[in-house]
């Protein structure tokens, strides 16, 4: 992907909100840190952030961060500085700036209520709560498997061509807690909001930073863990 170090050319710069120099100085300004701004036309990795020790930041940022709204600005600085933000305007920017995830095809059937836990139901709750209403994914359970391993399980996927949270159905029991099932499906409406990242190095990196940002927003993370933990352990009870 070519990067610009910037000042990149005038005409680059020309009829845009920020230039490289005035988003590096309000970034400074806003985070407190020294910043090392690149700017580049990754589509796939809007944001990457590399700490170069405490107070100095290497910042690899999309071109369209140039056009950024100052509250958008103003997220991305609490980011940087390690402060508690909840990042909807950065992740609207985000996610608008992305490619659009494409809209689930019109009558398909989705079936989120299980027996014991309605997906549909938690999707709605999550959306609203943490999320501005901006998930557009749906959620259903997968087919039920006839012999589920014993050892391994991947708890749900993410099917971007059908904007569609499939969750695995062993899930829905009631030996597992609304929590544990709402940390599940909340990641992978992250996944759906922020899409898959490229690292510097252009290995996928799909758990970015904005990504861990987001995650950390959900009240339950720590017990959804612990819970995860013990139901790996007695995977052939479930
Ligand atoms: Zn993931």
């Amino acid at each position: 992907m070519p990067e610009v170090l910037f000042p990149p050319p005038v005409s680059q710069a020309e009829s845009r909100r920020y230039t490289p120099q005035t988003l590096q100085a309000e970034l400074e300004r806003l985070s407190g840190r020294r910043v090392l701004l690149y700017l580049n036309n990754n589509r796939t990795r809007m944001v990457s952030v590399r700490r170069l020790n405490p107070s100095q930041l290497e910042v690899r940022l999309q071109m369209r961060f140039l056009d950024a709204s100052p509250e958008v600005v103003g997220e991305l600085a609490d980011f940087l500085a390690n402060r508690p933000s909840p990042g909807l305007t950065l992740n609207r920017f985000l996610q608008a700036a992305g490619t659009p995830p494409p809209s689930r095809t019109p009558g398909e059937a989705v079936l989120g209520e299980g027996i014991h836990h309605d997906l549909e139901l938690y999707r709605q709750d999550l959306n609203h709560l943490y999320l501005n209403d901006r998930s557009q994914a749906g959620v259903t359970w997968g087919r039920k498997n006839p012999r589920p391993s014993r050892r391994s399980i991947r708890f749900a996927c993410y099917d971007h061509s059908r904007n569609l949270i499939i969750m695995n159905r062993r899930l829905d029991s009631a030996a597992v807690p609304r929590y544990f099932i709402e940390y599940v499906l909340f990641h992978e409406m992250l996944h759906e909001m922020l899409g898959i990242g490229e690292r510097a190095d252009g290995r996928r990196d799909i758990h970015g930073p904005v990504f861990k940002l987001m995650e950390s927003t959900f009240p339950d993370v720590a017990k959804a863990l612990r819970f995860e933990a013990e139901f790996v352990k007695h995977l052939d009870e479930f």
